[in-house]
C-alpha cells in the first residue's frame, strides 16, 4: 500500500472519530451545563410549575404543528426565534406571538458568539430585537445564546443591555432523538419545579431549517398528559420568574 493512501486512511479513521465523538457528545452531555453559571436555567420554587421552550424557529414545516398541539393541550410556551428566520417567515412568527407565546432572542443568524467583540453582540442582539419587534410587536426580554456557549465577560455585556439570560435544566435532545415515547420518558422520569425544557421547532443536527421535528410534535400530547397528571403546571417563562420574586428563593447555583 503506498504511503499516499496509508495517509488518507488515516485521515478518514481520525475523521471517523471525531465524528463519532462529536455524535456521544450530543446525545449523551448536554453542554449548557458548562456556561450555566450567572444564568437563569431553573427557578428554585415549590410550586410545581415548568416552562417549555422551542429554539431555532420559526419554520414552516414543524411550526405550525407544535402551535396546533400547545393550543390543543392550552400550553403556553416560549420561543427563541432565530432573528433570520422571523424575517423569512413573519406570518409564523406573528402566530406565534397572536397565540400567547412568549419571544425570545436567539441571535440574527445562530451564530456562536464566543468570540464576539462587545459591538458585534450588541448589533447581532439589537438587530434581531428590531425584526422581531417590527413583525410581531413583541419587545424580548429574554436572550439565548446558540450552542449555549457564553463566556463570563459575554454575559455581563448581554445582562448590561437589559436581557435575561435564559438556558434549560431539562434538554429534551429531541435533535438526536428517533422516538418520541423515549423522549416523553426520559422528560417524565427527571422533571423537578421550576425546570426549563429545551425543544426545537427548527432544524437539525447540522442545520437550522427544516430537520425532522416530528417526534417533537407527538411528545407534546403525551407530555401535557403525562405531567399534568404528576401535579405540573406549564406557565410562561415571565410567570416562572415571577415565582422567584414572590418567594425570595434565589436560582440554583450548584451543578
Ligand atoms: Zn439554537
Amino acid at each position: 500500500m503506498s504511503i499516499g493512501i496509508m495517509i488518507i486512511l488515516k485521515i478518514l479513521l481520525a475523521a471517523g472519530f471525531i465524528a463519532l465523538g462529536v455524535i456521544f457528545f450530543c446525545v449523551f452531555f448536554d453542554q449548557a451545563i458548562l456556561t450555566r453559571r450567572g444564568t437563569i436555567y431553573r427557578v428554585q420554587t415549590n410550586a410545581k410549575k415548568i416552562v417549555l421552550t422551542f429554539d431555532d424557529g420559526p419554520s414552516p414545516q414543524w411550526t405550525p404543528l407544535i402551535l396546533d398541539e400547545l393550543k390543543k393541550a392550552n400550553i403556553k410556551a416560549t420561543f427563541f426565534m432565530i432573528g433570520h428566520h422571523v424575517k423569512k417567515y413573519p406570518h409564523l412568527a406573528k402566530r406565534v406571538a397572536e397565540e400567547g407565546h412568549t419571544i425570545g432572542n436567539h441571535g440574527y443568524a445562530h451564530s456562536v458568539i464566543l468570540y464576539y467583540t462587545s459591538a458585534e453582540i450588541e448589533e447581532e442582539i439589537k438587530y434581531t430585537e428590531y425584526v422581531i419587534h417590527q413583525i410581531t410587536g413583541q419587545t424580548t426580554q429574554y436572550y439565548r445564546p446558540p450552542k449555549a456557549w457564553m463566556s463570563k465577560g459575554i454575559k455581563k455585556k448581554i445582562k448590561s443591555m437589559g436581557y435575561q439570560v435564559i438556558l434549560w435544566s431539562l434538554n429534551s435532545k429531541d435533535w438526536v432523538t428517533f422516538n418520541h415515547q423515549y423522549m416523553v420518558n426520559h422528560i417524565l422520569s427527571r422533571v423537578k419545579s421550576g425546570d426549563i425544557l429545551l425543544f426545537h421547532d427548527s432544524g437539525s443536527v447540522l442545520t437550522t431549517e427544516g430537520g425532522d421535528r416530528l417526534q417533537t410534535v407527538a411528545a407534546i400530547p403525551l407530555l401535557a398528559q403525562g405531567l399534568r397528571m404528576r401535579g405540573f403546571e406549564f406557565v410562561s417563562i415571565e410567570e416562572l420568574l415571577s415565582e422567584k420574586n414572590k418567594n425570595n428563593s434565589v436560582f440554583t447555583k450548584t451543578y
